[in-house]
């Protein structure tokens, strides 16, 4: 089949796909509660005659579709989960939860590519197989949540490509891609570094009494403040090309005004270029923040988890993407940032794919307002949900075209950071901490545990 004939069949699915947006952006759900849009997008998928596979104790699902002719396996993945934006139109007025990053968008083009998919004489002259996945959590927008679901067993990962690929989900796969909405200066745009990060909680606990008796109490929230002001001060060591960021917030910080408050929550994040230099600042985040709490008497419980990787996007694939975007929308407006100096500064457990199986994240476009702000809206849907299935289709296309000879040229010399998923996993788990860092001895000693 032409590529015009293609993009014709795409272009009818227009009303699936904005349908499913709206679905979405009226049923916001945060990471691994996303039930309602895999419930919505699994019937769809179902009625355009796919069968699924269900992960079933958490949401997201994927489905198979198979040439008849031999080949590599291409993963299409979709996004589901939305933020915590409080205020956003779109907002649910219970959880707060809202698509402030335009993943009901992603979906929605990966549904019009499935319909698409489905077309007759679509798959001719093209071999391998495809599978496409609803994957969830792919934000950090409710850490408690993913805790808690990590503490009861149901999921060892926050990101929901993390624990796909734990589960097995993504066996057999051997090249992935998927299109995150934009709205940057370019159409397409795929940048080919981007930050790693380390997720941290630290539990301060001081002593309750009554706010104008001070003494008698421990007060949390200063062993808080004081760690937030040694974090700070560690700014000036971070070096400009590790992009180190670190942001906490207070998520709990007292009850009430008349109370010295006995236990703060902190959340924070360490992202950076590589994760060593994430690795080396974490440590200090973790001193900094047992410095707060020894100094005023405090306690404070240390959580570590394995955020995502550093992007380490295969080039070979990058290549083909951008030129197969640029079919669509002119080679100046479909563009490669290999430029370290202007990496990508946010993360993705897209990064955590590429370090096992060649991989891609593309920006595409129709965003318009700040991502994970009240104003972030879809401002034009041909390019956010059309744009971006008919990319989706024409890379699967120039990979699986001529006998599957692009992808298998990707795969004959892919470099992958980790060769065996099994140290993949393990290099994830070795970040885990869990230690009460400041403790009191009834013989007065205080013991440090970093
Ligand atoms: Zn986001
Ligand atoms: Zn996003």
């Amino acid at each position: 089949m032409q590529d015009a004939k293609r993009l014709e069949i795409i272009d009818a699915e227009m009303p699936r796909m904005r349908a499913a947006f709206d679905f979405m952006l009226d049923h916001p759900e945060t990471g691994y509660h996303e039930w309602q849009a895999t419930a919505y997008l699994a019937a769809e998928y179902e009625r355009l005659g796919y069968t699924l596979t269900r992960a079933g104790d958490i949401p997201g699902f994927y489905t198979d579709l198979d040439t008849g002719r031999p080949g590599p396996k291409i993963l299409i993945l979709g996004e589901l989960d939305a933020l915590k934006v409080a205020g956003h139109p779109h907002e649910d007025p219970v959880t707060h939860a809202a698509h402030a990053c335009g993943h009901n968008a992603q979906s929605a083009a990966l549904l019009g590519l499935a319909a698409a998919l489905k077309a007759p004489g679509m798959l001719d002259g093209l071999s391998g197989s495809i599978r496409l996945c609803a994957v969830p959590s792919e934000e950090f927008a409710d850490i408690d949540a993913q805790e808690k679901l990590r503490a009861q067993g149901r999921i060892v990962y926050y990101g929901g490509k993390q624990e796909y690929l734990r589960r097995g989900y993504f066996d057999g796969c051997d090249v992935a891609y998927m299109i995150h909405t934009g709205g940057g200066r370019h159409r397409f745009q795929i940048n080919m570094h981007s930050n790693g990060c380390i997720l941290k909680t630290a539990t301060f606990t001081g002593k309750a009494t009554h706010a104008a008796s001070p003494r008698f109490g421990i007060n949390a929230l200063d062993a808080a403040t004081l760690a937030m002001n040694g974090i700070n001060a560690l700014r000036p060591l971070f070096r400009d090309i590790d992009f180190l960021r670190t942001h906490p917030i207070l998520a709990e910080a007292g009850t009430a005004v008349n109370s010295v408050p006995a236990r703060v929550l902190m959340i924070n994040q360490v992202q950076g270029a590589s994760i060593e230099a994430c690795r080396a600042v974490n440590d200090a985040v973790n001193r900094a923040v047992a410095a707060g709490a020894l100094a005023m008497g405090a306690g404070v419980h240390l959580c570590d988890r394995p955020g995502y990787l550093p992007g380490s996007f295969n080039k070979k694939l990058a290549r083909l993407s951008m030129d197969a975007c640029a079919t669509l929308v002119g080679k100046e407006n479909a563009i490669i940032n290999d430029d370290p100096l202007r990496q990508e500064t946010g993360c993705t457990d897209m990064s955590d794919l590429s370090a096992v199986m060649p991989a891609v994240h593309i920006y595409g476009s129709g965003a318009a307002g700040a991502g994970h702000s009240v104003d972030y809206r879809i401002a034009d849907f041909d390019c956010a949900l059309g744009e971006s299935a008919k990319a989706q289709l024409l890379i699967l296309c120039r990979l699986l075209e001529n006998g599957a000879a692009a992808a298998k040229d990707i795969l004959s010399d892919a470099p992958l950071v980790f060769a065996h998923r099994a140290d993949y996993f393990a290099y994830l788990d070795a970040l885990v901490k869990d230690v009460d860092a400041v403790t009191y001895g009834e013989d007065g000693r205080i013991s440090i545990c970093l």
